[in-house]
């Protein structure tokens, strides 16, 4: 018989639970791995420039190519999720078994608990595993079961739980159970070509290898100074595996084992460490509270007025805001797909706070963007900068654009990167170019308000009428 692998966001051989629970089940019964791919396009209707698609489509039609070396195919099937698997069924009707890491939050959730009972009504059986997470939103619970809704307390009881070991997988031995296939749809197969940009080059890395590269060239040359260096944006001072995490072209697992093993200075590894628990615990709040994707966590902040000016919205996404760092992290976005996570915080709270526009909205626009967009840690991301959320910050503490820019990029390197108008600007006036005198302006060429956009606001003045908005709902 034949033995369902279906991959979802988990494009790669080593350390995937339900690929090495299917080839022991495969080695145990003589059966016979076949591997498929669901093109859904639900997940992708909120795409604009396509960058997050490309990227992991890019991923999609790499792990075909390694598949292919192993001598199968990943079956492309497109289209709603049962008439999927019914293509797969007809040519695969053997089938007594799939496998696959579960999603257990939002529509994959409800998708695959509909999928289980089709797959068991057609005598299918069906393992299923918690896989992305180092520990799945049912895995660190109070006493009493119920969640953490604060991370400190969880990150204490995460640390404390055994940490998964690592499932290594032999090549040649994975090879001598995979079906010799071929595409089922040849339309759908080639829709993935189409949808990856073709030949058009990345600026990013994809697949298994790149990420293991990756992250070892960030244990050797970023970990020691994670604690300072991750907020330097100018610098590579993070390890870059949240895009390689978001399509599992690495496991959480593997990224936890090799640094935790790692000889070297403890508060570095612990800091790193802390992040990927944050990633667990926002994925639990979201699995928990799935209506934080349009509601605030926190209930006394659930009527707040809003602001929904369309024409500073708009001038944040360009990257128009006149605020150097502002618009240099919605720049960066825009072109490269990724932001960094310092940059994260400042343009959501100048979207929130000094612009007062409803989180939501930002939330929505970084989702189209962002290559390693996760609905959990986005929107936990978002409602903690809007003061909405789980250990949100406070709302009188409002994050100033120009102190964080005179802080985490002193000389102006990463604004002079992605703000080229700016780029011969004095670092005496990088952060503030409005109050570069006109003269010096005129020698650059760079006239505020013409060449580059002056101030959409004045900082302190909507620093008070947040805080207000805050403290008159309460
Ligand atoms: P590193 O600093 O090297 O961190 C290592 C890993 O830890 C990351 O890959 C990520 O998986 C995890 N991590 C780090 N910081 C956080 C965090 N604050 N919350 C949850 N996990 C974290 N991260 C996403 O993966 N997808 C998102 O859609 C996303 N949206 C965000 C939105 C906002 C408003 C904010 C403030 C943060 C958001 N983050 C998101 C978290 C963080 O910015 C990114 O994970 C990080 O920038 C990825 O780069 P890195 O892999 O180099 O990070």
């Amino acid at each position: 018989g034949s033995v369902l692998v279906w991959f979802r966001r988990d494009f790669r051989f080593q350390d995937h639970i339900a690929l090495s629970e299917a080839l022991s089940y495969c080695q145990k019964n003589e059966s016979e791995l076949v591997f498929v791919f669901q093109l859904n396009r639900r997940f992708f209707q909120e795409s604009e420039n396509g960058l997050r698609q490309q990227y992991f489509m890019a991923t999609v039609k790499d792990f075909g190519e390694r598949c292919r070396k192993l001598g199968t195919e990943l079956l492309i099937v497109e289209g709603d999720t049962e008439k999927a698997f019914q293509q797969v069924l007809k040519e695969h009707d053997d089938a007594e078994a799939v496998f696959f890491n579960l999603d257990e939050a939002g529509y994959g959730k409800e998708r695959d608990q509909k999928m289980r009972e089709w797959f068991e009504d057609r005598e299918i059986r069906v393992h299923s595993f918690q896989d992305a997470y180092i520990h799945g939103p049912n895995e660190v619970l109070k006493k009493d079961g119920s969640i953490y809704k604060v991370f400190s307390p969880y990150y204490k009881a995460w640390k404390q739980i055994d940490k998964p070991v690592i499932k290594k997988l032999s090549f040649d031995e994975l090879g001598k159970y995979v079906r010799k296939t071929k595409q089922i749809s040849k339309s759908a197969a080639s829709e993935i070509e189409k949808l990856s940009g073709g030949s058009k080059s990345m600026d990013w890395e994809i697949g298994e290898k790149a990420a293991r590269s990756q992250l070892k060239t960030f244990i050797e040359q970023g970990l020691e100074n994670y604690p300072d260096g991750r907020n330097i944006p100018s610098e590579k001072g993070t390890s870059l595996m949240s895009r390689y995490l978001k399509t599992g072209t690495i496991s959480p697992r593997t990224v936890y084992t090799a640094v935790a093993q790692t000889d070297g200075d403890e508060s570095s590894k612990e800091a790193y460490i802390r992040e990927l628990a944050f990633r667990d615990f926002y994925q639990m709040i979201y699995a928990s509270h799935p209506k934080t994707k349009d509601q605030e966590f926190l209930e006394a902040y659930r009527s707040l007025q809003w602001n929904q000016d369309e024409r500073m919205l708009q001038a944040w996404k360009e990257g128009k805001t006149g605020y150097p760092i502002v618009d240099a992290g919605m720049r960066q976005l825009n072109h490269e797909g990724w932001m960094h996570n310092r940059l994260r915080m400042i343009t959501a709270s100048f979207l929130t706070k000094d612009l007062m526009i409803d989180w939501r909205l930002g939330e929505e626009y970084f989702a189209s963007k962002l290559v390693d967009y996760d609905p959990g840690s986005n929107i936990g991301g978002w409602q903690w900068a809007a003061s909405v959320g789980t250990d949100a910050v406070p709302y009188f503490r409002v994050f100033n654009p120009v102190t964080q820019s005179k802080r985490f990029d002193k000389d102006g390197n990463y604004i002079r990167k992605y703000v080229s108008e700016l780029k011969d600007v004095s670092p005496l006036y990088i952060h503030e170019p409005w109050k570069m005198p006109q003269e010096e302006q005129r020698e650059i060429s760079c006239m505020i308000g013409k060449d580059y956009p002056a101030p959409a606001v004045d900082h302190q003045e909507q620093r008070k009428k947040a805080i207000d908005l805050f403290k008159n709902d309460k």
